[in-house]
């Protein structure tokens, strides 16, 4: 049967196309029709949880139970145990598994990039088959801007505030065709960034009327979120509406479907349910990292608390993820769906660095989840290649019975067919926020893995220095001891390697 969650429905009648389209449909799922047996193309469900370490889940060997309904997800899954975040904070990182591309070439390195425009016309949307229903929604006003940039090829693009108790902004109301140009206008005014004495006025306006139409909700649900309700910046929501709208999506959409579905949690500030409050007070210490470039200055002891609070918010996220789990299992979705779930990036609680706004690409942020459960898999399967975010598109490409595009950086991932990836094969992550977008990479950091070995680059961020680190993963997946000046030989090689691979994507913004 379908739960339908009263505040989430009472939100949605507003919303005249949805409820014209979905309630006859989604009472015949009521009436316990099986919708999701109707297609003989598989269906495509995509969750992203943003800011999901792989390293702080108990599936991946966390010494802290987090993730416990992810783990039973596993028992009917695909676990890829190496894969790689394209970048360390939400533009690259996302803009990679859309795109099937690195960052140097969809060029989303900025906060709040967008891709280059090339890639409106090359992305996983965009390369859906025709008869494919299209739909996304995300928490992220980051990926909001990427899925703007695709809304040509979405049949439904849910907006961030339908599904938000209060988002506090106007840009998408008012201006949607301009977005994101209206976003950051807006951003600077209410913020004062630009303009101090009109923006600070503004800013007091603003902050008022937020405070009026927040209290509200706030004292209502003051003791089901003692850490406050789930928000970033202006938005407040909560996670359960976003899951049960998910839910009835997925049972009433026109089959097939490619459902792209991007969630805010566990990402800060770490606001997870009552029933999660202090679940974690183990008083666990982990063990204090060497501090090297782009290291910060938060003490440990706060750094452990931090990870504790994020460790409690994740969770409370694999609990909403279960449910969802338990809920479309019922309705006989798992027998003809692929259901994918990834993060963009992770976060980090080490070097005095908390969070994910930092120069490094240390395995805190570029260790990912990846779990995909095949249409009717009732076993585990574990694959220990590494893979990159760049794999996913190709995969979609493979399920739907498609020609990998010539200009993917990513290759079909294994167990999915298609041809092998080489044993040797180089696997990227890109952090260049500060670097202009359309010029060569000078300022960045980018991460080079083969197999297990990990070499670090940062350059440009003072004239002329390069710095690197070299981390053998499965002898150090904590990145305690670097080696690069110890393993000569192999430091020396992969560094021509990764050299030659930023001066060849360099080629097209260098004057020759
Ligand atoms: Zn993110």
């Amino acid at each position: 049967m379908t739960k339908i969650n009263r505040r989430t429905f009472l939100k949605l009648l507003p919303t005249v196309p949805f409820y014209k389209v979905a309630w006859p449909a989604l009472q015949t799922a009521v009436q316990g029709h099986n919708l999701a047996q109707s297609s003989d193309q598989p269906n495509i469900l995509f969750l992203v949880f943003d800011t999901l370490s792989a390293q702080h889940m108990s599936l991946h060997g966390y010494n802290r139970e987090t993730t416990p309904n992810m783990a039973r997800f596993a028992e009917k899954s695909t676990v890829f145990h190496k894969h790689v975040a394209g970048g360390n904070f939400t533009s690259p990182g996302t803009a990679t598994m859309m795109t099937g591309t690195y960052a140097w070439t969809h060029r989303a390195i900025q906060l709040h990039g967008l891709v280059h425009d090339e890639f409106v016309q090359k992305n996983m949307f965009s390369l859906m088959p025709d008869n494919y229903h299209t739909v996304a929604y995300t928490h992220n006003l980051l990926v909001m801007s990427l899925l703007h940039q695709f809304r040509g090829d979405l049949d439904l693009f849910k907006h961030t505030r339908d599904l938000c108790l209060s988002d506090g902004q106007f840009a998408d109301r008012l201006f949607f065709d301009d977005y994101t140009t209206a976003f950051w206008a807006e951003t600077t005014a209410l913020q004062g960034g630009a303009t101090p004495p009109s923006g600070l006025f503004l800013s007091l306006l603003d902050r008022f009327a937020r405070f009026a139409e927040t209290r509200g909700f706030k004292n209502e649900l003051a003791s089901e979120y003692p850490r406050g309700i789930p928000n970033l910046h202006t938005l407040f929501f909560l996670l359960e509406d976003a899951i049960d709208w998910i839910e009835e999506q997925v049972v009433t959409m026109p089959q097939p479907f490619m459902g792209y579905f991007h969630l805010l949690p566990p990402h800060e500030p770490y606001t997870p349910h009552a029933d999660f409050i202090d679940i974690f007070t183990d008083g666990w210490q982990p063990t204090e990292k060497p501090k090297l470039y782009g290291a910060k200055n938060m003490p440990q002891a706060a750094l452990n608390r931090e990870r504790r609070l994020y460790d409690e918010y994740l969770a409370f996220t694999d609990q909403e993820f279960g449910r969802l789990l338990d809920n479309l299992e019922q309705q006989g979705v798992l027998d003809n769906t692929y259901i994918i779930l990834s993060s963009d990036h992770g976060e980090l609680f080490e070097r005095g660095i908390r969070g994910h706004v930092t120069l490094t690409l240390y395995e805190g942020l570029t260790h990912i989840p990846l779990l995909i459960h095949k249409p009717g898999q009732q076993s585990r399967e574990d694959v220990f290649q590494r893979t990159t975010a760049a794999d996913i598109l190709p995969t979609l490409m493979q399920i739907t019975g498609q020609p990998v595009p010539d200009w993917c950086e990513g290759t079909v991932l294994p167990t999915f067919g298609g041809a092998e990836a080489a044993a040797d094969r180089l696997v990227y992550s890109v952090e260049a926020k500060s670097n202009p977008k359309y010029a060569a990479l000078t300022e960045a950091t980018v991460a080079m893995y083969q197999n297990d070995m990990k070499l670090i680059r940062y350059f440009g961020y003072n004239e002329g220095e390069e710095l690197y680190e070299l981390y053998n993963l499965n002898d150090d997946p904590e990145e305690l001891n670097n080696i690069y000046e110890s393993e000569t030989g192999l430091a020396s090689d992969l560094t021509t390697a990764l050299k030659d691979k930023i001066f060849a994507e360099n080629a097209p913004y260098r004057r020759e």
